[in-house]
């Protein structure tokens, strides 16, 4: 079968490499701080019984304020750890924390995932089962997008060598689980004629299946076309295609309108 495909179509835009030197910079700081720390603060972290075994809210608060503090001093931005702590019982007890300026929220999400992929590296360690959680027929088809660690969706998948067997790769906490391979992993189709695929030329090797029953979309990176070092970036990178696939959707949303 020949899968449906289709281009999209991206405006260029140079503030990119402004932004991935600035992303650098910081990821560089996270990856300092889990050498340093991070063993110190593994020692701290307790898996649950079952998935989620980690949520984001029950991360350590003394982690994520050491850690946001040490990216806010490499953007040399000065805030109390008073202030990073109201901001962080804000976002744990779910209220919106939306009034942080971009840059802000920036630090403050790598802090989070900074602090979250050591829970991922200690589930990986202990070999926690990823399998069994969401995967009966009565369940929720939507569970496979969730994290069996932090708990968060993920909307990003992998391809791998050598067959293109498909893996969900959360992009807060890094840890990758097995999904099937075709087909919707939001309303579970298995049609995957159902499926479309856009992409577009400036970003090889990355496209959006788009469900057509059920509208949901997922960015897929092949890694047997593209090499990819970090692959929260490449999300960051590529998120033009998000945007225009959510346009592509609402053209398609109108023209079917107009046929019927
Ligand atoms: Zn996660
Ligand atoms: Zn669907």
């Amino acid at each position: 079968m020949v899968a449906q495909k289709s281009q999209l179509v991206i405006s260029e835009d140079g503030a990119v490499t402004q932004a991935y030197q600035k992303y650098r910079l910081l990821k560089q700081e996270v990856e300092h701080w889990q050498q340093e720390r991070g063993s110190d603060w593994l020692k701290m972290l307790t898996l649950a019984e079952a998935p989620p075994y980690l949520p984001i809210k029950d991360l350590p608060s003394d982690a994520i304020v050491e850690l946001w503090q040490r990216l806010n001093s490499v953007a040399k931005v000065e805030m109390s750890d008073a202030d990073l702590r109201n901001i962080w019982e804000q976002f744990r007890n779910g209220q919106d924390v939306n009034a942080m300026d971009e840059e802000t929220a920036t630090r403050f999400r790598m802090a989070l995932s900074g602090v979250a992929s050591l829970a991922s590296q200690m589930a990986n360690e202990k070999n926690v089962p990823a399998q069994g959680f969401g995967r009966t027929a009565s369940d929720d088809p939507r569970e496979c997008i969730v994290c069996p660690i932090c708990g968060e969706v993920s909307n990003l998948a992998i391809l791998t060598p050598p067959n293109g067997h498909r893996l969900m790769h959360c992009t807060s906490c890094g840890f990758e689980w097995s999904v099937k391979r075709v087909g919707c992993l939001s309303c579970g189709s298995d049609d995957s004629k159902q499926q479309i695929f856009l992409s577009n030329e400036g970003y090889p090797g990355i496209a959006m299946a788009v469900c057509q029953l059920c509208g949901y979309s997922l960015k897929e990176i092949d890694t047997r076309e593209a090499s990819v070092q970090d692959y929260l970036w490449e999300d960051i990178r590529s998120l033009p295609l998000n945007f225009a696939t959510e346009l592509w959707l609402s053209e398609q949303a109108k023209k079917d309108n107009q046929v019927h």
